[in-house]
């Protein structure tokens, strides 16, 4: 039977690069050996990576402007680290919105001065605090575009001197945005690009090398920027995957496309949150995620009737995450709206027998 994968990460990706990924493990374009079994310094894998470097830049609007993609082992969270080795001289600021920006600040203490500029934990980071000043003073100021576990989704992006750095793990490629205003993005691929293995991460060059410390090189983005993403043997099938999907929206007409149908997909699932009194969204209306939808049910005798219908009709990975509970229906760019189609209807549907 056919599945709705709304899970928050890994996640769903487009059919057609599941189909291609599969045949490149048996045989990469007819060469007569898998891409997992290829030299990494091979043409044919070296045009892989320069390909997805270049995808990630087009994608994003970067192409000539100074910036570099990599693509790191690690995930998300190596770069809670990384970011801090390399750019932490004396004082950064972090915009505390959730689990992940904790993370995120708690490495980040490890190599010089934190400052909190603003926090939504008093109310559980249901919202994005807005309207803060940020200290002149700061190496950087820390963002998370995207709240995965809490529903919630930076709209506007402060304007500053300061060198923005943002993890944009689970709704990069999903917006538009300009992307120029950041000095660097970085994002684990198996939210909205590709397996889990690879990191994506685009450097503004000339933030680099200001740190006094000494920094251990695969911790170095100087050394994986000179090293053009090979310093050492990177995660092969997750590049190759993320190149894929990178030109399957490409071919879908970009971010720009995506984007439209990311809030389509937003706005069919957020107006039978507001309509239906079974369900009560968690995140401000004004924050809202275009990419992790999170609501409650507000009659509890609902529950078992409701979690029987999803999984009657295949719907997979609703659970809300254990630290917010209800439900969170993750709506990445592969999602199809059909998936959203039929969770909406079992929501209406529910209300009926309420
Ligand atoms: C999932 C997630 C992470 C952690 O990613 P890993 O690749 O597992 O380290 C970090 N930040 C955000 C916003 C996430 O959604």
């Amino acid at each position: 039977m056919k599945k709705h994968n709304f899970s928050a990460g890994p996640c769903i990706l487009p059919k057609e690069v599941m189909q291609k990924a599969s045949d490149a493990v048996l045989e990469l374009d007819g060469i007569g050996l898998s891409l997992i079994e290829i030299s990494h310094r091979s043409k044919e894998f070296v045009d892989i990576m320069d390909k997805a470097r270049s995808l990630a830049l087009e994608l994003m609007g970067l192409e000539g402007k100074g910036y570099q993609a990599l693509f790191l082992h690690g995930g998300a969270s190596l770069q809670f680290l990384m970011t801090a080795y390399n750019l932490l001289d004396k004082k950064a600021g972090y915009v505390n919105t959730g689990t992940w920006s904790q993370k995120a600040i708690k490495e980040a203490r490890l190599l010089g001065d934190v400052v909190e500029v603003a926090s939504s934990q008093e109310q559980n980071f249901n919202y994005i605090p807005k309207g803060y000043s940020v200290p002149s003073d700061l190496d950087y100021l820390h963002l998370t575009s995207n709240n995965t576990i809490f529903g919630t989704q930076i709209k506007e992006f402060p304007e500053t001197n300061v060198p923005l750095v943002c993890d944009m793990s689970s709704d990069i490629f999903s917006r538009q945005l300009d992307f120029s205003k950041f000095d660097l993005i970085y994002a684990g691929a198996q939210k909205n690009m590709g397996p889990a293995g690879a990191t994506l991460v685009v450097v503004k060059e000339d933030i680099l090398g200001k740190v006094s410390r000494k920094i251990p090189s695969m911790l170095d983005y100087s050394i994986h920027v000179k090293q053009e993403s090979m310093f050492n043997t990177p995660p092969v099938f997750a590049v190759y995957v993320s190149m894929l999907t990178m030109q399957w929206l490409k071919d879908l007409g970009g971010i720009a496309a995506i984007e439209e149908i990311n809030e389509r997909k937003a706005n069919l699932i957020y107006s039978e949150i507001e309509l239906n009194p079974v369900f009560s969204g968690y995140a401000a209306k004004e924050d809202r995620s275009l990419m992790n939808a999170t609501f409650n049910i507000t009659d509890d005798a609902l529950k078992d009737t409701f979690d029987t219908m999803c999984k009657d009709a295949g719907i997979s990975g609703i659970n809300g995450h254990r630290s917010v509970g209800g439900y969170r229906a993750s709506m990445y760019n592969a999602l199809p709206m059909e998936s959203v189609g039929v969770l909406v209807d079992i929501m209406s549907e529910l209300e009926k027998k309420g």
